[in-house]
């Protein structure tokens, strides 16, 4: 019997950490015992590096440069813990349109249906998530993905390119699209940035699966060529990120956001300018008075 197969996309703005954490999320997944392929789908076809020791493979849109009829075998390779790795590619840079690579890419896997074949029990779309073109959403548009999550810091520009994806999910919501099932936010290390991701995803109705934060364990692990599961599997970063697969496993309800518009979001972010502003003054004040108190002493 085949057992049911989860796609998962995870969107995101430029660096801001996608491929670093869907990589950890594949490598959790397949040292859990499930079969897992991630799709990169970022022109850049760098998303499965570090499931390859720093290798990197070639694109399906570079193999059919070469050659116009592709066997699908030949665009996947198989990475750390038996994780089947592809990329899909881009054109060269400056020409054409960078979204063709993915709608080419998944063409190809459906239509030799390999995902049947290797009797996948997930495949994670890695997306960039700050280009808006019919190609990139079209893991979301045509339905592909079960479930869309996007990794997000506390900084303004990946809130922003997160509110983006939600509009999107918003609009292909009534033609059938995937829905959001929530934020991983990356790179919190302090309450501050806990309390603005907490509050975005209270606004735009949705949740935060995890909070993953930035760590040196990554960086180290990154340098070598590998994901943290496998470059330090006993840190506590990687047990961050075995909880993160653990929860994005568990997920089954996802919903349609509540994006807010471009003038909310500026409201928005005014708002908790103003905070962090009077916030610090306090801060100052509290620390002269109290070296008024030790000078007097
Ligand atoms: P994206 O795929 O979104 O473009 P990457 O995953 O390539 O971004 O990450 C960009 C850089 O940020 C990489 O050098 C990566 O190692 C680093 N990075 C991402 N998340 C973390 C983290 N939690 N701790 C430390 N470094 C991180
Ligand atoms: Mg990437």
């Amino acid at each position: 019997m085949s057992k049911k197969l989860t796609q998962i996309a995870i969107y995101g703005k430029g660096g801001i950490g996608k491929s670093t954490t869907t990589s950890n999320i594949s490598a959790a997944l397949a040292e859990a015992g499930y079969k897992v392929m991630q799709f990169g789908c970022d022109p850049k076809s760098d998303s499965t590096n570090t499931l390859r020791n720093g290798e990197y493979i070639p694109s399906v849109l570079d193999l059919m440069r070469e050659n116009r009829k592709v066997d699908a075998h030949a665009a996947i390779f198989r990475g750390f813990g038996g994780t089947y790795c592809v990329e899909a590619g881009g054109p060269q840079p400056g020409v054409g349109c960078a979204g063709r690579g993915i709608i080419t890419a998944v063409q190809l896997l459906k239509q030799q249906e390999i995902f049947e074949e290797l009797d996948l029990d997930y495949v994670i779309f890695d997306v960039l998530g700050d280009v808006v073109c019919g190609g990139f959403a079209v893991p979301i548009r045509d339905g592909i993905a079960d479930h869309v999550f996007t990794v997000s810091s506390a900084d303004f520009m990946s809130i922003y390119a997160s509110n983006n994806l939600f509009r999107g999910i918003q609009k292909y919501s009534n033609a059938g699209g995937a829905l959001l099932g929530g934020l991983i936010a990356n790179s919190i290390n302090t309450p501050f940035q806990r309390e603005i991701i907490d509050d975005f995803v209270a606004k735009t109705k949705t949740q935060i699966l995890e909070y993953v934060p930035r760590s040196l364990t990554v960086t180290q692990a990154e340098l070598q060529g590998k994901t943290t599961i496998e470059a330090a599997p006993n840190s506590e970063q990687a047990g961050i990120y075995r909880r993160l697969a653990k929860r994005l496993a568990e997920h089954t309800v996802s919903a349609v956001p509540s994006p807010l518009s471009s003038s909310e979001l500026r409201a928005w972010s005014a708002g908790w300018a103003t905070h962090l502003i009077e916030n610090e003054r306090a801060l100052h004040a509290r620390e002269s008075d109290f070296v008024g108190v030790s000078d007097g002493h």
